[in-house]
C-alpha cells in the first residue's frame, strides 16, 4: 500500500509590520524571536509606552478543531492570572481576522536550552542561583493550584538581568481540590514523571528541576511521588544553605564560564 499523503502544514501569512489591540494601542512588529509548536514570537514595540514586549502570535488557521481553540484559551487564562518576579508576565491578549496575539514580557536572554547549548555544563554558583530562581517561580505556581507540567530548559527564560522566568503555560492545569491527580499524559518525552507516563494519576510533584547536587537530583527523581520533596522544602536543601550563591549573574555567563571574587 502507498505511503498516506501527509497533512499539509497551512502556509501561514507573514506577521504585520504593525497591529492595534482593542483599545486602538498600536504595536509595530520588531524582531524574530523563535518558533515553537503553534506559535511565532516576534519583538512588539507598544508605540504608546515604547516598551518592548514579546509578542506570541498564533495563526487561527491552526487553531481550526474546539480542542485546539480550549487549548489557547486555557493557556491565557491560567497565565493570566500569574504575577511573580519568576513567570513571564503576561500583559494582554487580543486577535485580527488572522492571528491571535498574546503579549508577554520579554527575555531577551533566552532560555536555559540555549545557555546549555552554548556552555555545557555550568558551574555550582550558576546551578545554584538559577535552580533557586526556578524553585521560587514553581513555588508560587504551586501556591496559587497551578501545575506546569513542561518544566525543561527550553521554557525557562531569562530576562535582560539574567533573572529566571518561567514560560510556555500551553500545558499547565488548574488542581480544584486538595488531593485530586491529573490523568492526562503530557509533557515534553525525556522529561516526563513515571505516574504521568504510566497514567496512575499526577499532581504538583510532576515538576522537577534540573541542577548539579547528588542528593537534591536523587530526591526529586525518586520514582514514587510521595517521596519526593514538596517544592516548599527543595530551597532548604543543603545545596542552597552551603555554598556561594550569587545575587546576579553577569550576561557573560551566557558564553563563558564566569570568575567570582
Ligand atoms: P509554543 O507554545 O508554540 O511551543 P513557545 O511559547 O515555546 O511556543 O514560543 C516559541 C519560541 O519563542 C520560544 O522557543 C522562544 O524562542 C521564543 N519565546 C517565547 N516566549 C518568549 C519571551 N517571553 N521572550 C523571548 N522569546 C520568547
Amino acid at each position: 500500500m502507498a505511503n498516506p499523503v501527509p497533512a499539509k502544514k497551512p502556509i501561514l501569512k507573514e506577521v504585520p509590520e504593525a497591529v492595534r489591540d482593542d483599545r486602538g494601542n498600536l504595536y509595530k512588529r520588531g524582531r524574530f524571536l523563535g518558533k515553537g509548536g503553534f506559535a511565532r514570537c516576534y519583538e512588539l514595540v507598544d508605540t504608546r509606552t515604547n516598551t518592548v514586549l514579546a509578542g506570541k502570535i498564533v495563526s487561527k488557521s491552526l487553531l481550526v478543531k474546539q480542542y485546539q481553540k480550549d487549548k489557547m484559551a486555557q493557556e491565557i487564562t491560567i497565565h493570566r492570572g500569574l504575577n511573580h518576579a519568576h513567570i513571564v508576565r503576561l500583559h494582554g491578549f487580543f486577535e485580527d481576522s488572522d492571528n491571535v496575539y498574546v503579549l508577554l514580557e520579554l527575555c531577551p536572554r533566552r532560555s536555559l536550552m540555549e545557555l546549555h547549548k552554548r556552555r555545557g555544563a555550568i558551574s555550582e554558583p550558576e546551578a545554584r542561583y538559577l535552580t533557586h530562581q526556578v524553585a521560587d517561580g514553581v513555588e508560587y505556581l504551586h501556591r496559587a493550584r497551578v501545575i506546569h507540567r513542561d518544566l525543561k530548559l527550553g521554557n525557562i527564560f531569562l530576562n535582560e538581568d539574567m533573572q529566571v522566568k518561567l514560560g510556555d503555560f500551553g500545558l499547565a492545569t488548574t488542581v480544584e481540590h486538595d488531593g485530586e491527580r491529573k490523568k492526562t499524559l503530557c509533557g515534553t518525552p525525556n522529561y516526563i514523571a513515571p505516574e504521568v507516563l504510566e497514567k496512575k494519576g499526577h499532581s504538583y510533584e510532576v515538576d522537577n528541576l534540573n541542577n548539579d547536587a547528588v542528593k537534591l537530583i536523587r530526591d526529586l527523581l525518586a520514582a514514587e511521588p510521595t517521596r519526593r520533596p514538596k517544592i516548599s522544602q527543595v530551597k532548604s536543601y543543603e545545596f542552597f544553605r552551603n555554598g556561594y550563591m550569587p545575587v546576579r549573574l553577569p550576561t557573560s555567563c551566557l558564553t563563558m564560564a564566569p570568575k567570582f571574587d
